[in-house]
Protein backbone atom coordinates (compact mmCIF):
# COMPACT_ATOMS: atom_id res chain seq x y z
CA UNK A 1 0.00 0.00 0.00
CA UNK A 2 1.40 3.23 -1.26
CA UNK A 3 1.38 6.37 1.29
CA UNK A 4 0.82 9.29 -0.35
CA UNK A 5 2.88 12.03 1.33
CA UNK A 6 0.32 15.08 0.89
CA UNK A 7 2.18 18.27 2.10
CA UNK A 8 -0.35 19.40 4.49
CA UNK A 9 1.16 18.43 7.50
CA UNK A 10 4.40 19.66 7.18
CA UNK A 11 3.25 23.07 5.60
CA UNK A 12 1.38 23.14 9.16
CA UNK A 13 4.53 22.83 10.93
CA UNK A 14 6.60 25.08 8.65
CA UNK A 15 3.71 27.95 9.16
CA UNK A 16 3.92 27.68 13.04
CA UNK A 17 7.53 27.89 12.90
CA UNK A 18 7.28 31.19 11.07
CA UNK A 19 5.06 32.75 12.89
CA UNK A 20 6.48 32.03 16.38
CA UNK A 21 10.00 33.25 14.84
CA UNK A 22 8.10 36.47 13.53
CA UNK A 23 6.59 37.33 17.11
CA UNK A 24 10.08 36.59 18.39
CA UNK A 25 11.35 39.53 16.40
CA UNK A 26 8.88 41.52 16.78
CA UNK A 27 9.29 41.31 20.32
CA UNK A 28 12.77 42.39 19.88
CA UNK A 29 12.28 45.34 18.36
CA UNK A 30 13.16 43.60 14.56
CA UNK A 31 9.77 43.88 11.93
CA UNK A 32 10.33 41.31 9.20
CA UNK A 33 10.69 42.91 5.84
CA UNK A 34 11.39 41.85 2.61
CA UNK A 35 12.16 43.58 -1.23
CA UNK A 36 11.05 41.82 -4.49
CA UNK A 37 12.88 43.25 -7.35
CA UNK A 38 10.77 42.53 -10.62
CA UNK A 39 11.67 43.91 -13.69
CA UNK A 40 9.44 43.70 -16.93
CA UNK A 41 6.68 42.21 -17.53
CA UNK A 42 7.35 38.26 -18.35
CA UNK A 43 4.04 36.34 -16.89
CA UNK A 44 5.94 33.70 -15.00
CA UNK A 45 7.66 36.09 -12.85
CA UNK A 46 4.73 38.31 -12.30
CA UNK A 47 2.65 35.62 -10.92
CA UNK A 48 5.50 34.12 -8.52
CA UNK A 49 5.81 38.11 -7.44
CA UNK A 50 2.07 38.55 -6.85
CA UNK A 51 1.87 34.79 -4.90
CA UNK A 52 4.93 36.27 -2.63
CA UNK A 53 3.26 39.02 -1.87
CA UNK A 54 0.24 37.18 -0.92
CA UNK A 55 1.96 35.16 1.56
CA UNK A 56 3.79 38.00 2.76
CA UNK A 57 0.44 39.88 3.72
CA UNK A 58 -0.63 36.42 5.82
CA UNK A 59 2.23 36.11 7.56
CA UNK A 60 2.49 40.22 7.89
CA UNK A 61 6.09 40.15 6.80
CA UNK A 62 6.46 43.69 5.29
CA UNK A 63 7.38 44.14 1.67
CA UNK A 64 8.84 46.40 -0.35
CA UNK A 65 7.96 45.69 -3.82
CA UNK A 66 10.25 47.23 -6.37
CA UNK A 67 8.73 46.77 -10.17
CA UNK A 68 11.37 48.01 -12.52
CA UNK A 69 10.18 49.05 -16.45
CA UNK A 70 11.41 46.57 -19.13
CA UNK A 71 14.30 48.99 -20.37
CA UNK A 72 15.94 49.69 -17.17
CA UNK A 73 19.32 50.00 -17.76
CA UNK A 74 21.96 47.53 -15.75
CA UNK A 75 23.75 49.90 -14.08
CA UNK A 76 20.59 51.24 -11.83
CA UNK A 77 19.58 47.92 -11.88
CA UNK A 78 22.89 48.01 -9.51
CA UNK A 79 21.90 50.93 -7.62
CA UNK A 80 18.94 49.76 -6.71
CA UNK A 81 20.71 46.28 -5.33
CA UNK A 82 23.16 48.11 -3.53
CA UNK A 83 20.61 50.31 -1.61
CA UNK A 84 18.69 47.08 -0.63
CA UNK A 85 21.92 45.61 0.16
CA UNK A 86 22.89 48.54 2.58
CA UNK A 87 19.44 48.67 3.93
CA UNK A 88 19.12 47.57 7.89
CA UNK A 89 15.42 47.68 7.76
CA UNK A 90 15.51 45.01 4.44
CA UNK A 91 15.95 41.65 5.53
CA UNK A 92 15.99 39.45 2.52
CA UNK A 93 16.34 40.15 -1.30
CA UNK A 94 14.45 38.11 -4.35
CA UNK A 95 14.94 39.21 -7.73
CA UNK A 96 12.51 37.57 -9.95
CA UNK A 97 13.56 35.58 -12.99
CA UNK A 98 13.49 35.74 -15.74
CA UNK A 99 14.76 39.59 -16.24
CA UNK A 100 14.49 41.07 -20.11
CA UNK A 101 17.15 39.69 -22.37
CA UNK A 102 19.15 42.90 -22.27
CA UNK A 103 20.30 42.11 -18.26
CA UNK A 104 22.25 39.30 -16.73
CA UNK A 105 20.06 38.02 -13.85
CA UNK A 106 23.49 36.03 -12.52
CA UNK A 107 25.60 39.26 -12.52
CA UNK A 108 22.32 41.36 -10.77
CA UNK A 109 21.79 38.35 -8.07
CA UNK A 110 25.27 38.14 -6.91
CA UNK A 111 24.84 41.97 -5.68
CA UNK A 112 22.94 40.67 -3.15
CA UNK A 113 24.93 40.24 0.33
CA UNK A 114 24.74 36.31 1.24
CA UNK A 115 23.31 37.16 4.77
CA UNK A 116 20.07 38.74 2.66
CA UNK A 117 20.02 36.02 -0.41
CA UNK A 118 16.50 34.52 0.63
CA UNK A 119 16.86 32.98 -2.71
CA UNK A 120 19.87 30.99 -2.24
CA UNK A 121 20.52 32.63 -5.65
CA UNK A 122 24.21 33.80 -5.30
CA UNK A 123 27.45 32.39 -5.36
CA UNK A 124 28.37 33.23 -2.37
CA UNK A 125 25.64 31.19 -0.73
CA UNK A 126 26.36 28.14 -2.56
CA UNK A 127 30.22 27.90 -1.98
CA UNK A 128 29.11 28.17 1.97
CA UNK A 129 26.48 25.63 0.83
CA UNK A 130 29.20 23.54 0.08
CA UNK A 131 31.81 23.98 2.39
CA UNK A 132 28.74 23.76 5.34
CA UNK A 133 29.17 27.41 6.52
CA UNK A 134 26.01 29.55 7.35
CA UNK A 135 23.87 29.85 4.57
CA UNK A 136 20.51 30.52 3.14
CA UNK A 137 19.51 27.82 0.21
CA UNK A 138 17.01 27.90 -2.60
CA UNK A 139 13.45 27.11 -1.28
CA UNK A 140 13.11 24.30 -3.51
CA UNK A 141 15.77 21.82 -2.37
CA UNK A 142 14.91 23.06 1.24
CA UNK A 143 11.73 21.42 0.24
CA UNK A 144 13.40 18.58 -0.50
CA UNK A 145 15.47 17.88 2.63
CA UNK A 146 11.85 19.10 4.79
CA UNK A 147 10.13 15.80 3.74
CA UNK A 148 12.96 13.46 3.88
CA UNK A 149 12.94 14.79 7.92
CA UNK A 150 9.40 14.33 7.88
CA UNK A 151 9.54 10.57 6.86
CA UNK A 152 12.67 9.98 9.01
CA UNK A 153 14.94 8.59 6.07
CA UNK A 154 17.74 7.03 7.93
CA UNK A 155 21.08 8.60 7.23
CA UNK A 156 23.50 6.81 4.58
CA UNK A 157 20.28 6.04 2.58
CA UNK A 158 21.02 6.10 -1.22
CA UNK A 159 18.91 9.13 -3.24
CA UNK A 160 18.85 8.94 -6.84
CA UNK A 161 18.63 12.77 -7.58
CA UNK A 162 17.21 13.36 -11.83
CA UNK A 163 18.59 16.61 -12.55
CA UNK A 164 21.69 18.74 -12.15
CA UNK A 165 20.79 22.25 -12.17
CA UNK A 166 22.63 24.98 -10.22
CA UNK A 167 18.67 25.46 -8.75
CA UNK A 168 17.67 21.76 -7.83
CA UNK A 169 20.35 19.43 -8.41
CA UNK A 170 23.40 20.64 -7.07
CA UNK A 171 22.21 22.31 -3.88
CA UNK A 172 20.07 19.11 -3.32
CA UNK A 173 23.58 17.09 -3.67
CA UNK A 174 24.91 19.47 -1.15
CA UNK A 175 22.07 19.22 1.50
CA UNK A 176 21.87 15.35 1.18
CA UNK A 177 25.33 15.04 1.60
CA UNK A 178 25.81 17.38 4.82
CA UNK A 179 22.64 15.50 6.32
CA UNK A 180 25.04 12.21 5.25
CA UNK A 181 22.95 10.65 2.68
CA UNK A 182 24.67 9.34 -0.54
CA UNK A 183 23.30 11.15 -3.13
CA UNK A 184 23.79 9.85 -6.94
CA UNK A 185 23.15 12.99 -9.14
CA UNK A 186 21.81 11.78 -12.16
CA UNK A 187 21.23 13.70 -16.11
CA UNK A 188 20.34 12.92 -19.53
CA UNK A 189 23.92 11.32 -19.88
CA UNK A 190 23.50 9.20 -17.13
CA UNK A 191 24.46 5.53 -17.72
CA UNK A 192 21.95 3.01 -16.24
CA UNK A 193 19.24 5.42 -14.76
CA UNK A 194 16.54 2.85 -14.37
CA UNK A 195 18.78 0.65 -12.06
CA UNK A 196 20.29 3.23 -10.19
CA UNK A 197 16.96 4.75 -9.23
CA UNK A 198 15.56 0.84 -8.88
CA UNK A 199 18.80 0.25 -6.34
CA UNK A 200 17.69 4.16 -4.53
CA UNK A 201 15.99 4.01 -1.31
CA UNK A 202 14.48 7.60 -2.54
CA UNK A 203 14.02 9.05 -5.63
CA UNK A 204 14.22 12.63 -6.03
CA UNK A 205 12.71 13.44 -9.74
CA UNK A 206 13.13 17.24 -11.53
CA UNK A 207 13.63 16.26 -14.63
CA UNK A 208 11.27 18.51 -16.31
CA UNK A 209 9.17 16.06 -18.36
CA UNK A 210 5.90 14.66 -17.16
CA UNK A 211 5.58 11.40 -16.34
CA UNK A 212 9.44 10.58 -16.41
CA UNK A 213 9.81 8.51 -13.83
CA UNK A 214 7.87 5.14 -14.44
CA UNK A 215 6.94 2.21 -12.67
CA UNK A 216 9.80 -0.06 -13.75
CA UNK A 217 11.90 2.18 -12.72
CA UNK A 218 11.28 2.03 -9.04
CA UNK A 219 10.81 -0.99 -6.62
CA UNK A 220 8.36 -1.65 -3.51
CA UNK A 221 11.03 0.11 -1.23
CA UNK A 222 10.87 3.36 -3.37
CA UNK A 223 10.30 6.68 -1.74
CA UNK A 224 9.47 9.15 -5.23
CA UNK A 225 9.84 12.97 -4.33
CA UNK A 226 8.03 14.71 -7.37
CA UNK A 227 9.67 18.03 -8.00
CA UNK A 228 8.05 18.49 -11.13
CA UNK A 229 5.48 20.96 -12.09
CA UNK A 230 4.28 20.81 -15.96
CA UNK A 231 0.90 22.02 -17.25
CA UNK A 232 -0.22 18.88 -19.62
CA UNK A 233 -3.70 20.17 -21.03
CA UNK A 234 -4.41 22.70 -18.23
CA UNK A 235 -3.79 20.65 -15.73
CA UNK A 236 -0.35 20.11 -13.43
CA UNK A 237 1.39 17.15 -13.78
CA UNK A 238 4.34 15.89 -11.50
CA UNK A 239 7.54 14.60 -13.45
CA UNK A 240 6.22 11.18 -11.58
CA UNK A 241 3.76 9.05 -13.55
CA UNK A 242 1.68 8.86 -10.58
CA UNK A 243 -0.99 6.63 -11.78
CA UNK A 244 1.85 3.65 -12.51
CA UNK A 245 3.95 4.30 -9.25
CA UNK A 246 0.68 4.50 -7.14
CA UNK A 247 0.22 0.95 -5.31
CA UNK A 248 3.63 0.09 -5.85
CA UNK A 249 6.35 2.31 -4.54
CA UNK A 250 6.16 2.48 -0.37
CA UNK A 251 5.81 6.14 -0.83
CA UNK A 252 5.29 9.19 -2.91
CA UNK A 253 4.28 12.95 -3.27
CA UNK A 254 1.59 14.33 -4.91
CA UNK A 255 1.44 16.73 -7.49
CA UNK A 256 -0.20 19.56 -6.63
CA UNK A 257 -0.08 19.52 -3.38
CA UNK A 258 3.60 18.04 -2.64
CA UNK A 259 6.71 19.79 -3.27
CA UNK A 260 5.67 22.50 -4.93
CA UNK A 261 3.30 23.37 -1.77
CA UNK A 262 6.25 24.19 0.53
CA UNK A 263 8.68 26.37 -1.67
CA UNK A 264 6.79 29.77 -1.10
CA UNK A 265 6.76 28.66 2.72
CA UNK A 266 10.31 27.96 2.60
CA UNK A 267 11.12 31.27 1.75
CA UNK A 268 9.70 33.25 4.54
CA UNK A 269 11.37 30.49 6.85
CA UNK A 270 14.62 31.92 4.96
CA UNK A 271 13.79 35.62 5.77
CA UNK A 272 13.84 34.37 9.56
CA UNK A 273 17.15 32.58 9.06
CA UNK A 274 18.49 35.71 7.13
CA UNK A 275 17.47 37.78 10.74
CA UNK A 276 19.03 35.59 12.74
CA UNK A 277 22.63 35.82 10.41
CA UNK A 278 22.07 39.22 10.63
CA UNK A 279 21.94 39.59 13.99
CA UNK A 280 24.85 37.35 14.61
CA UNK A 281 26.82 39.43 12.23
CA UNK A 282 25.84 43.13 14.31
CA UNK A 283 26.65 41.02 17.67
CA UNK A 284 30.57 40.00 16.21
CA UNK A 285 31.00 43.25 14.75
P1 LIG B 1 15.78 21.83 -16.35
O1 LIG B 1 16.64 23.03 -16.23
O2 LIG B 1 15.18 21.46 -17.66
O3 LIG B 1 16.64 20.57 -15.81
C1 LIG B 1 16.20 19.26 -15.96
C2 LIG B 1 17.25 18.34 -15.41
O4 LIG B 1 16.80 17.01 -15.63
C3 LIG B 1 18.61 18.48 -16.08
O5 LIG B 1 19.65 18.32 -15.16
C4 LIG B 1 18.59 17.36 -17.11
O6 LIG B 1 19.86 16.83 -17.42
C5 LIG B 1 17.78 16.31 -16.39
N1 LIG B 1 17.14 15.43 -17.37
C6 LIG B 1 16.36 15.78 -18.40
N2 LIG B 1 16.04 14.70 -19.13
C7 LIG B 1 16.65 13.65 -18.56
C8 LIG B 1 16.74 12.26 -18.86
N3 LIG B 1 16.15 11.73 -19.95
N4 LIG B 1 17.46 11.46 -18.03
C9 LIG B 1 18.09 11.97 -16.95
N5 LIG B 1 18.06 13.28 -16.63
C10 LIG B 1 17.36 14.11 -17.42
O7 LIG B 1 14.57 21.90 -15.32
P2 LIG B 1 14.49 22.64 -13.89
O8 LIG B 1 14.25 24.09 -14.07
O9 LIG B 1 15.63 22.22 -13.03
O10 LIG B 1 13.14 22.00 -13.34
C11 LIG B 1 12.94 20.60 -13.28
C12 LIG B 1 11.51 20.32 -12.88
O11 LIG B 1 11.28 20.80 -11.58
C13 LIG B 1 10.46 21.01 -13.77
O12 LIG B 1 9.33 20.17 -13.89
C14 LIG B 1 10.12 22.27 -13.00
O13 LIG B 1 8.83 22.74 -13.29
C15 LIG B 1 10.20 21.75 -11.59
N6 LIG B 1 10.49 22.75 -10.56
C16 LIG B 1 9.71 22.71 -9.48
C17 LIG B 1 9.93 23.58 -8.43
C18 LIG B 1 9.08 23.46 -7.20
O14 LIG B 1 9.03 24.38 -6.41
N7 LIG B 1 8.43 22.32 -6.99
C19 LIG B 1 10.95 24.53 -8.53
C20 LIG B 1 11.80 24.53 -9.65
C21 LIG B 1 11.54 23.62 -10.67
P3 LIG B 1 20.99 17.70 -18.21
O15 LIG B 1 21.57 18.60 -17.17
O16 LIG B 1 21.93 16.69 -18.72
O17 LIG B 1 20.25 18.45 -19.29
Amino acid sequence: MTEILEAKPITASIKNDIKQKILEARESGISPAMAIVRIGKDPASEFYFNAKLKRASEFGVETRALTLDENVDAEEVDGYIRELASDRNIHGIIVEAPVPSHLDYKHIVNGIPWYKDIDGATYESLGRLMSGEDCLVAATPLAVMEYLRHIGLEPGSLVAVINRTITVGRPLSQLLLNASYSPVVCHSKTRNLKEICQKSDAIVVAAGRPGFLTRDMAGPHSIVIDVGINSVNGKIKGDADFESLNSYVRMITPVPGGVGSLTSLIIFANLMLAIQYQNNRASEA
